[in-house]
């Protein structure tokens, strides 16, 4: 069984928002969720820390999540209530609370944040020799840059230990325009990228909108990553990217993380109505293998889960029933001829590799 590097896991937004304690089983996290209806994924997690420890994940990119903006539906808010008149101090606020909660998590031993490429070798050497008591490691990341107040701000952000940032989620951003909207980079962007490369806090390009894609891509010359992303050529929506895109990224040096959402699996996929039947591990697979034929190998691969990110195993492939299921995925890799190499490279050995160089030393 190959460890895991996961890019992409919402932990803290999921214990916060949903009040779940990610300490315990995904049964008695399920078991406490028996009778709450507020959202589909209720008692569908597939994810826990002990599980976490399960499928062999040394690290993930666990991100702060928090949005503010008129455009912004009252969905996937800190508080879930009405979100129409949240501020970038409120969203500030909320990201702290998150941020609060990883290191509460440090304090009672159960996770520990890395903050540089020497960390995260020691971290990993520590947790390959014992899996069973090293904590899980974080890389902290934010998704949407709408809590950074002002680009100055960064520099308080990235001592309490940011590294990575993608800057807009769903709906215009303050910075950027995300997903299922499409505009330029806002007036303040360029500093704040100016901000990320001067002290280190690589660009996490998942959710930016094609024109807002372009041009941070255009701006910012330190190292990039797509965290959680699929290709538009398998499902046709602008949530996934290009071939060009794709294209670039490769030539960037960059990593893509496969997300396991299956409403970016399956084309057309309507969320709350279509059923997991549908779509496979096999469709992950598919579009790994795609990113791996535009790029003649394999180095540009890796996963970006987003497991329990806003949805539970109502909206993940049929053969994903548990967190622990993803090491099918290496399965069906072998049988489609990967060599083990190339599993652990798209495992965990691409993000390590990215995150050692982006890391500061
Ligand atoms: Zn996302």
């Amino acid at each position: 069984m190959p460890f895991l590097f996961d890019a992409h896991l919402d932990l803290a937004w999921c214990a916060v928002s949903y009040n779940r304690d990610l300490t315990q089983s995904v049964e008695e996290i399920r078991r406490a969720e028996q009778h709450m209806s507020d959202v589909p994924g209720r008692g569908r997690n597939v994810l826990s820390l002990p599980e976490l420890r399960r499928a062999g994940v040394p690290v993930c990119v666990a991100t702060l999540l928090a949005r503010c903006g008129v455009d912004q539906k009252p969905q996937l808010t800190y508080s879930r209530t009405d979100l129409e008149h949240a501020t970038p101090a409120i969203a500030a606020a909320a990201a702290h609370a998150q941020l609060a909660y990883y290191l509460a998590l440090q304090e009672q031993g159960h996770v520990r944040l890395i903050g540089t490429a020497a960390e995260l070798d020691t971290h990993w050497q520590q947790y390959v020799a014992a899996p069973d008591t090293t904590p899980l490691g974080l890389i902290l990341s934010m998704e949407g840059a709408d809590p950074i107040v002002a680009p100055r701000n960064l520099e308080q952000w990235h001592r309490q230990g940011l590294r990575a940032i993608g800057l807009s989620h769903y709906g215009r951003g303050r910075y950027a325009y995300g997903t299922a909207v499409e505009g330029p980079l806002s007036a303040e962007a360029p500093q704040l990228l100016s901000e990320m490369r001067r002290l280190g806090i690589a660009l996490d390009v998942t959710h930016l909108c094609d024109t807002s894609f372009a041009q941070a891509v255009e701006i910012f010359d330190g190292p990039l990553l797509a965290s959680h992303h699929n290709c538009r050529t398998l499902v046709p929506s602008d949530r996934q990217l290009t071939d060009e895109q794709i294209g670039l990224l490769i030539q960037r040096d960059a990593v893509i993380g496969a997300a396991l959402d299956a409403w970016m699996l399956y084309p057309g996929w309507r969320r709350g109505e279509t059923l997991p039947e549908v779509v496979g591990l096999d469709a992950v697979a598919d579009h790994i293998d795609h990113i791996c034929q535009l790029a003649g190998s394999t180095r540009h691969c890796g996963i970006g889960s987003d497991l329990d990110g806003g949805f539970g195993n109502e909206q993940t492939p049929r053969d994903l029933r548990r967190y622990t299921d993803i090491q099918r995925l290496a399965e069906i890799l072998s049988a489609r001829n990967y060599s083990d190499a190339d599993v652990e490279a798209i495992f965990h050995g691409n993000w390590l590799r990215l995150f050692r160089r982006a890391l500061p030393a």
